[in-house]
């Protein structure tokens, strides 16, 4: 049974599609959506020695392996031009990194069609990383399970150009604004008042003022998208 976080994950995949989960570990999700008929093969990337084998274990072990191809590569170029991938997955990473992967496999996009990531932190990196690539949110989602709090954002192709809270809190959740949603930024808060709290004792140093500054602006953004 696959967790909560990752079947949010794979409802994002279309049927038929043909996927690339990259940082796919024990091959879970790839598994999983061969197995319940809604992609006809997939490649799962990794670039870790270990992750690497335990998804080749696991995809002979669940009798998948006419369909899910398992690759030693470094994030998108596990992607080769005759699989005809048009769904890419990267989850449980942070934001930073799979904006990196992106960002350095980007001509191996090429005939991707949507992008599903599930940032653990900083979701605010692949929507920077959207907007520069043109790539549009079509849709986010944020989860709660084992205490820990995910968000998901999906890409299609297209322009679009979003504001500073947007990019931050995200432009779909933070319609939505449902209780996990507030959970996490009441938390955040919370913890940037502390920072400015003891930045407020080095007195005199024009570093902490200008970090203090900072904070503030970004509990003050926070705090007007929570309470519209
Ligand atoms: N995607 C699975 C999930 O969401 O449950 C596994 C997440 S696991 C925490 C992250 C995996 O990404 C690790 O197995 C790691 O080896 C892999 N990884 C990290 N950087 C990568 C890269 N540049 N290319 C491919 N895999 C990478």
């Amino acid at each position: 049974q696959l967790s909560e976080r990752l079947q949010v994950v794979a409802s994002y995949v279309e049927q038929d599609a043909i996927l690339a989960d990259i940082g796919s570990d024990h091959a879970y999700l790839p598994t999983y959506l061969v197995q319940k008929g809604v992609i006809k093969k997939a490649v799962a990337g990794e670039v870790v020695k270990g992750p690497y084998e335990s998804a080749l274990k696991n995809v002979q072990r669940e009798d998948v392996s006419d369909a899910v191809t398992v690759r030693l590569a470094n994030g998108l170029f596990a992607i080769q031009e005759q699989d005809g991938v048009d769904t890419v997955s990267i989850a449980g990473m942070g934001g930073p990194l799979i904006a990196k992967i992106l960002d350095e496999g980007n001509s191996h996009l090429t005939s991707v069609k949507r992008i599903i990531t599930q940032p653990n932190i900083h979701a605010k990196a692949i929507r920077e990383w959207a907007v520069n690539n043109d790539w549009v949110i079509i849709d986010e989602r944020i989860l709660k399970e084992d205490g820990k709090i995910y968000e998901v954002v999906v890409l299609e192709k297209g322009k679009a150009s979003y504001s500073e809270a947007d990019l931050l809190l995200g432009p779909i959740l933070s319609i939505e604004k449902n209780h996990v949603f507030n959970e996490k930024w009441l938390h955040e808060i919370d913890q940037w008042n502390h920072i400015v709290h003891s930045l407020g004792e080095a007195k005199n140093n024009p570093i902490a003022e200008e970090k203090r500054g900072q904070l503030n602006k970004q509990i003050q953004l926070v705090e007007e998208v929570l309470q519209k």
